[in-house]
């Protein structure tokens, strides 16, 4: 086999496996988003929070209702002793329309507050159903997108499959300590044993060949490896 051909098969097994790392990359990713869909999770906990925030929302409303009713009652109670005609003493008369006025400026500041209250709640509860909704698309969204997901991964792994079985027809017609030699480099080399040579230069680093370099990688018996990077070099002309 000539050098050339020695590269050209060390080329082709590297362009398979880039493409298994590729494939491998993708299928990491895709079973990342499989198990964890942070955008969904997000969803879940500002639903909780807003649900959480509605259910102190209507307990403020309710105690704010409770005590005006109470205060209702207080003011009733006082007016029926006021008008009753019941409380002669003049001086106890006068306290007491003093505890009615009291009542009142105290019932119309409380229902300033109910109002208040309600207004919140109900803004509350249209947050909380607008994250209801919001969660619910999402999910929906979430099953659909899944059932893609795993279609695609059926198809990564029958790639992978393929481009394996020609990676290894391959690699058994490349002698067994090249080979060693390559997958080492590879390893130390961001994946990149090979490089090719384009327009006279490396293509991987970019280091314009002599021509007597050239003249080396197209002739001699013996491997070339570019003197900058020290990637194996691949003539295909
Ligand atoms: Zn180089």
């Amino acid at each position: 086999m000539s050098t050339t051909q020695v590269t050209a098969r060390l080329f082709q097994l590297q362009q398979f496996d880039l493409e298994l790392d590729r494939l491998i990359a993708e299928q990491q990713a895709l079973t990342n988003s499989l198990q964890a869909n942070a955008g969904l999770r997000k969803l879940r906990s500002e639903y909780e929070t807003a649900r959480q925030q509605l259910q102190s929302g209507l307990q403020t409303q309710k105690e704010a209702e409770w005590a005006l009713e109470d205060l209702n009652n207080r003011l009733k109670t006082q007016e029926e002793r006021l008008y009753n005609g019941k409380v002669g003493n003049p001086k106890e008369l006068q306290s007491l329309q003093q505890e009615v006025q009291r009542l009142r400026a105290q019932q119309s500041r409380q229902e300033d507050k109910v109002l208040e209250v309600i207004d919140a709640a109900e803004a509350l509860q249209e947050m909380t159903q607008r994250k209801a909704q919001a969660l619910k698309q999402a999910e929906d969204d979430w099953q659909q997108e899944c059932a893609a997901l795993l279609v695609r991964r059926d198809q990564l792994e029958a790639k992978q499959q393929e481009v394996q079985t020609k990676r290894d027809n391959l690699a058994s017609s490349i002698n067994a300590e090249l080979l060693k030699r390559y997958d080492t480099m590879r390893r130390t080399k961001q994946g990149r044993a090979i490089s090719k040579i384009e327009q006279n230069s490396c293509q991987w680093c970019r280091v314009i060949l002599t021509p007597s370099e050239l003249q080396r990688v197209r002739i001699n018996s013996e491997l070339q490896t570019c003197t900058n990077c020290g990637r194996i070099l691949y003539y295909d002309r």
